[in-house]
């Protein structure tokens, strides 16, 4: 494994909104920063490289596919300055400084880090999951419930929590009817949200039942569900599931170097993204189970790299880099929108 021959200013671990919005604030601020994009999900870009159509991205008034978004956002960072490494980091050691960063392919030294690793919406792993994923099957309602193919119909929601709570009332605005899907035979959710979704008109909760398959042709026609006490299985006719089953932030490598809250999460210092370790900073998904949304995660990625260069700065360690030479390939702005229909 290649020696580190040079310390660099800034690390960013991870490519969905945050990580790439972090590399061009650092990359624009002449950090020099490398990225570690991951391979986690098989190609870099985050979450957004597994759904179809954004309509809530601000600048995009038509919509824009995820990827097609990832890719403008990737280019942007290129063109920022960023230097973009295809790896997964494997360990980080925060205890000596400068800190060691390692991919399966080599090892590198930074003064700061930026961790944007995100967070993987859980799924049932139903036998035709793969088939209907965003053909009808979401792990966001508040990201995809507006689309023309869910307006209308009836919808089920998987989940007894707050988020599932949420969720279905969200999609009230849309949907005919919402069916709630609960495994056990009282709600988690916070007392309130129990009793907006019991006395909601337009939601059915179907206790004690799980979903055990989905079916239909090029879209989501129905599901089979079975009662998780009688065993008695049934089919249910809708246009759509939503998964509410939580998220796991991707916070493996970090357990025991960095605050953690009960659930796994990046503790954050208050209005910060700062975390327990000194020039350390996390912004996205893997600091924030509470909105979970592209421009929320680059709004932070945007934080973390301003905090981090203040820090760089105040701490006498931040070298400035001259302006990038034009990067090999200067990616244009050729955004490919798609019509919302
Ligand atoms: P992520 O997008 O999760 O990216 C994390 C990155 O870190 C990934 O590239 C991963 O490979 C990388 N990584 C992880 N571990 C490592 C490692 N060890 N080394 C290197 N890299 C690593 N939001 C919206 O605003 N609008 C929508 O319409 C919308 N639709 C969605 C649809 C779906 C199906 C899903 C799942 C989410 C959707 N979201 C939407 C939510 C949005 O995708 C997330 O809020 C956003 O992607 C979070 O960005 P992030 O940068 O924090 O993390």
């Amino acid at each position: 494994m290649p020696k580190p021959s040079e310390i660099s200013n800034l690390v960013i671990i991870g490519s969905g909104p945050a990580g790439y919005t972090a590399a061009i604030y650092a990359g624009r601020a002449r950090l020099n920063p490398i990225v570690f994009e991951g391979l986690k999900m098989g190609l870099p870009g985050g979450q957004l490289m597994t759904t179809t159509g954004i309509e809530n991205f601000p600048g995009f008034p038509t919509g824009i596919m995820g990827p097609e978004l990832m890719r403008l956002m990737k280019a942007q960072a290129q063109n920022s300055g960023a230097r973009l490494w295809m790896e997964d980091v494997i360990s980080v050691d925060f205890k000596q400084r400068p800190f060691t960063v390692r991919s399966a392919e080599r090892e590198t030294l930074a003064h700061s880090i930026i961790i944007a690793t995100g967070a993987t919406a859980q799924r049932l792993h139903l036998p035709s999951e793969d088939q209907f994923w965003n053909k009808g099957i979401s792990a966001c309602a508040i990201c995809d419930g507006g689309i023309p193919r869910f307006k209308d119909v009836e919808l089920a929601v998987v989940g007894g929590g707050d988020t599932a709570a949420e969720e279905s009332i969200f999609l009230t605005k849309y949907a005919s009817k919402v069916h709630l899907l609960v495994r056990s035979d009282r709600l988690r959710a916070s007392k309130v949200m129990q009793e907006r979704v019991l006395n909601h008109p337009k939601i059915q909760v179907h206790w004690q039942t799980v979903p055990t398959d989905v079916y239909g042709n090029d879209w989501v026609q129905g599901l089979k569900l079975k009662n998780t006490v009688s065993s008695v299985e049934q089919d249910l006719t809708v246009g759509g599931l939503f998964y509410a089953i939580g998220h796991k932030p991707n916070t493996a490598l970090f357990i025991d170097a960095i605050e953690l809250d009960p659930t796994g999460y990046i503790v954050t210092k208050g209005k910060s993204t700062a975390t327990n370790v000194e020039g350390v900073y996390a912004c996205g998904d893997v600091q924030d189970h509470e909105y979970r949304q592209a421009i929320s995660a680059a709004g932070t990625g945007c934080m973390a790299a301003l905090e981090a260069e203040r820090w760089l700065s105040g701490t006498g360690l931040l070298q400035e880099f001259l302006p990038v030479s034009t990067p090999e390939e200067t990616i244009e702005n050729d955004v490919i929108e798609f019509s919302l229909g």
